[in-house]
């Protein structure tokens, strides 16, 4: 059966409309979970990210995608965390966060042995 194009238009404009009210309810600017007060807020508004909003940009810190596994109690959950740029450096300079970047390439290494 096909569509008339009256009909695809009409079903295209609900799938919009839909969308938008769907970022304006859960893409929204952050507060730091770290200090409580500093406001992370999407660098480019107008764009869709369509939830992955670990991947979008963000003024002053960013937001991560916290995905609990096996042992916490909190498995099988997710969650989108805002962290400012200033308590990134702050958890940095602590050593409370671990750089990625010098732990990959060790775990490389180690994998290549075994
Ligand atoms: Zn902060």
């Amino acid at each position: 059966m096909r569509h008339s194009e009256e009909k695809v238009a009409e079903a295209l404009k609900v799938i919009t409309e839909y969308k938008e009210d769907i970022l304006k309810l859960y893409v929204t600017e952050y507060t730091c979970a770290c200090c409580r007060a500093n406001k992370i807020e999407r660098l480019y508004p107008n764009h869709i990210p369509f939830l992955k909003q670990e991947q979008d940009s963000w003024k002053n810190g960013t937001v991560s995608l916290l995905t609990p596994g096996f042992g916490s109690k909190h498995d099988m959950e997710g969650y989108y965390i805002g962290i400012c740029d200033e308590c990134i450096s702050t958890l940095k300079e602590k050593g409370l966060i671990k750089n990625k970047e010098l732990i990959n390439p060790q775990i490389r290494i180690i994998n290549s042995i075994f």
